[in-house]
């Protein structure tokens, strides 16, 4: 890897988002996130050669959100293997992440694991035979692992801001119940859901995160290879809702958005890139991280093509 081209191009990248004149709209349906000042970038690349660079706001913690769907995927095939498909399926939804539409017609299987309904009930799959406290537990114990970083954190006010307000995912889980596909009481399984949602992290530290979805030698083996290549197929092809298309032309990277505009994007046996604007463009994802990550792509020559 040629670190020094690769520092360069994050530096004049974000020289240039932040000189920005649009960066986009913060979340306003999560109050605790409505609060947090949109004019902020930060980004962080780990190499499967042990490197680590960075630019810009690199080390202010942010909110995962979503991003947290692929450590819970993970965790979540580890626990009951393929037979977590029989809930939830593997297409993209070209729906917004909190849609609700489709589940109706498809009763009760959501379309993918990182919209919404597909989140819930891997978080359900992770809940079973135990409370809720030891499932988070191994949630957050598995991102720590992945950083080897134990001050990553879940940030409670954003769990019970969420709580409070959560009136589409209480939907959602109400209908998953009705359909037989949620286990556990919505109230149990969306509490655990909106902390696991609520885990903060810096770029620096997800892009840490990130490294055993490089699938190299040297990277933390948490995951087996067969299941790193399938966990980001499904990031490239539902990793950004309905604007994955988008993300994957622009892009040409496996990569998982949050609605508190961080993006892990992953390319394959080279490198964890995180990155960090809070501001969100028309589907939900980083608007300047979304414009980072096409610059840096092409900077690196970096796609999955
Ligand atoms: N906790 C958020 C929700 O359930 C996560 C959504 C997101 O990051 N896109 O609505």
């Amino acid at each position: 890897m040629d670190t020094a081209r690769l520092q360069q191009a994050l530096d004049t990248i974000t020289t240039r988002m932040q000189a920005s004149d649009d960066w986009g709209q913060v979340a306003s349906y999560i109050p605790e996130l409505a609060r947090i000042p949109p004019r902020q970038f930060g980004i962080a690349v780990a190499t499967a050669g042990g490197e680590m660079l960075t630019a810009g706001a690199a080390d202010t913690p942010f909110s995962a959100q979503s991003v947290t769907k692929v450590f819970a995927l993970a965790i979540a095939l580890g626990r009951a293997g393929d037979q977590l498909w029989a809930r939830v399926g593997r297409e993209p939804s070209g729906s917004a992440f909190n849609s609700i539409v489709q589940l109706e017609y498809e009763q009760g299987i959501p379309r993918n694991p990182f919209i919404n309904a597909g989140a819930i009930v891997v978080t359900d799959e992770i809940l079973s035979g135990r409370p809720p406290k030891e499932a988070l537990a191994e949630i957050l114990g598995f991102v720590r692992a992945a950083a080897g970083d134990d001050s990553i954190y879940i940030n409670d006010k954003v769990a019970l801001s969420e709580n409070a307000h959560g009136h589409r995912n209480y939907a959602l889980a109400n209908f998953l119940r009705a359909c037989g596909n949620l286990r556990h009481a919505p109230e149990l399984t969306l509490g655990t859901y909106f902390h696991q949602c609520a885990i903060e992290l810096s770029a620096r530290q997800l892009a840490r995160a990130g490294r055993f979805l490089i699938g190299a030698p040297g990277m933390p083996n948490l995951v087996a290879r067969p299941r790193i290549r399938r966990l980001n197929a499904l990031m490239l092809t539902c990793g950004h809702y309905d604007g994955s298309g988008e993300f994957a032309f622009r892009t040409g990277l496996p990569a998982k958005s949050g609605v508190g505009g961080g993006i892990l994007a992953i390319v394959p046996g080279r490198a964890s890139v995180a990155v960090w604007s809070p501001g969100l463009n028309a589907y939900g994802n980083s608007k300047l991280g979304t414009e980072a990550m096409e610059l840096l792509a092409r900077a690196m020559d970096w796609s999955v093509f």
